[in-house]
């Protein structure tokens, strides 16, 4: 161990719980920063516990080809595990929760955010100096590591609200050790189950590496912890954005660390023949995930398909920015893995994963000039089971099933926006929206009940975001 990384480790250590005691104390102000060095108390547990209960009556849709649906099924879950489904089940004395009206299905799951990009929520203007990349860059710049815990914990609830139970946290402002502790916790503290995938930072020179030393600390300090089992651990590259040696030698690096890698390629027209390059290059795999891949030639989803390689598309970000449209049925037709993503809310607005299966849907029927191109039983699969197996994390989440962790959203079909109950599939896709997710469980913790976020008080959340957005406003000078 160098001396780099035994400061790391001590500072990281007394960081976790300084910020677990203190909430939401300024770290970029030096007095605070040495209050949370020196604080030694324990981490308060403050999520609900992982208790036993038994969802009753509801339409079970397990996302499991055996199992398939199951209309007025129950789901049993006992300490964060799926015990048992089935009708009518004989089990008493333990909390029921009734599920009648209620569509039950898997927690979503979002595969490639920039969750702290949420403090930045709508911000990208209407002209040039003002887009996406450049207030991201110059924003992200005089980002402070509680600035880093504000966006991302902001990011993290609303995904909760909305039915989103794993995020992928593609996390490209790691700006020293302080930030991905903060944006570490920022996950934990709301009980959301998270890939965290370590990045470089806004405004990186282009042949400098990323924190290596730093990656490995944090995979001995948070990885080896049972303590955040929810969390796995991936790397973010930079891919042609930086010099090529220095990404190979992150690629390589990373794959010796036995991290998964994730890599925006051929997001738009701007940016093409990126994976014919990694491909080549021997760089693609089953632990690689690419994100956008737009601009992609036939050979070039071929190669994507052969290697194994898997797709997370955003398409409110793809429209927005003007990348152009996600290419789902062709990615799908050569049986490559697709998934779907938010991006970045700095785009996209908010993190409504409904509204990106609906766009999904759309775009592609739209393109296929085909009314039945793409079922919404299809797009559902995206947005669940093959977004876990896009993470590597199908044993464990995605459909509902004995043994598997309990990661169960129970969306209402009593709001007006969804009332009649018709087909679930197509309801989900088509009518619902967050507001109607009445119940989200990750790991067997209610963390959302009868329509309200369980822990922490959401107001007070939005509150000290928009105090710490104030002050990187004033610190960028950006208005
Ligand atoms: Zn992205």
């Amino acid at each position: 161990m160098n001396l780099f990384q035994k400061q790391s480790r001590v500072n990281r250590r007394s960081f976790l719980e300084g910020m677990a005691v203190l909430g939401t104390v300024g770290v970029g102000n030096p007095a605070n920063l040495l209050t949370l060095l020196t604080t030694n108390a324990p981490l308060q547990e403050k999520l609900p516990g992982r208790g036993e209960f038994i969802v009753r009556g509801a339409y079970v849709m397990t996302m499991d080809p055996t199992l398939g649906d199951l209309a007025g099924g129950d789901v049993h879950v006992r300490n964060g595990e799926i015990i048992n489904l089935g009708k009518g089940l004989m089990v008493r004395d333990v909390e029921e929760i009734d599920g009648q009206d209620m569509i039950a299905l898997p927690g979503l799951i979002e595969t490639h955010w920039h969750m702290w990009n949420t403090l930045l929520r709508s911000m990208s203007g209407d002209e040039k100096k003002h887009g996406y990349f450049p207030t991201s860059e110059n924003l992200g710049k005089v980002f402070t590591p509680e600035d880093m815990y504000q966006g991302v914990r902001l990011a993290a609830i609303e995904a909760l609200f909305s039915g989103i139970t794993t995020v992928h946290d593609w996390n490209h402002n790691i700006r020293g050790p302080a930030y991905a502790d903060a944006a570490l916790r920022a996950l934990t503290d709301p009980g959301i189950r998270a890939r965290f995938s370590y990045g470089y930072y806004q405004g990186q020179p282009y042949d400098e590496m990323v924190r290596l030393d730093d990656l490995a600390c944090i995979q001995r300090e948070w990885f080896t912890n049972p303590s955040y089992s929810l969390l796995t651990l991936g790397f973010a590259s930079r891919g042609t954005e930086c010099s090529p040696k220095v990404n190979r030698c992150e690629w390589e690096a990373a794959r010796q660390m036995g991290l998964p890698i994730s890599v925006h390629a051929n997001s738009s027209s701007q940016w093409t023949g990126e994976i014919e390059y990694l491909y080549k290059e021997r760089m693609l795999g089953k632990d690689i995930q690419v994100i956008h891949a737009i601009s992609s030639t036939p050979a070039e989803i071929e190669m994507l398909a052969e290697t194994g390689t898997s797709v997370s598309l955003s398409p409110y970000t793809e429209m927005r920015a003007g990348f152009g449209f996600p290419k789902t049925g062709k990615l799908l037709d050569a049986g490559v893995l697709v998934s779907l993503s938010v991006d970045t809310t700095a785009l996209s607005g908010n993190a409504d994963m409904f509204a990106v299966m609906k766009a999904i849907q759309n775009v592609e029927n739209a393109i296929a000039e085909n009314e039945f191109k793409l079922p919404p039983r299809r797009v559902l699969e995206l947005a669940t089971i093959d977004g876990a197996y896009a993470l590597g994390i199908a044993d464990r989440v995605g459909s509902l099933k004995p043994g598997k962790r309990a990661d169960i959203i129970l969306v209402s079909t009593k709001h007006i926006n969804i009332g009649v109950f018709t087909d679930p599939a197509h309801l989900l896709v088509e009518a619902a929206q967050p507001v109607n997710v009445d119940t989200v469980i990750v790991d067997g913790r209610i963390l959302k009940r009868r329509g309200q976020i369980t822990v922490p008080d959401v107001n007070q959340v939005i509150h000290e975001s928009n105090k710490s957005l104030t002050t990187v406003r004033q610190r960028a000078n950006w208005w």
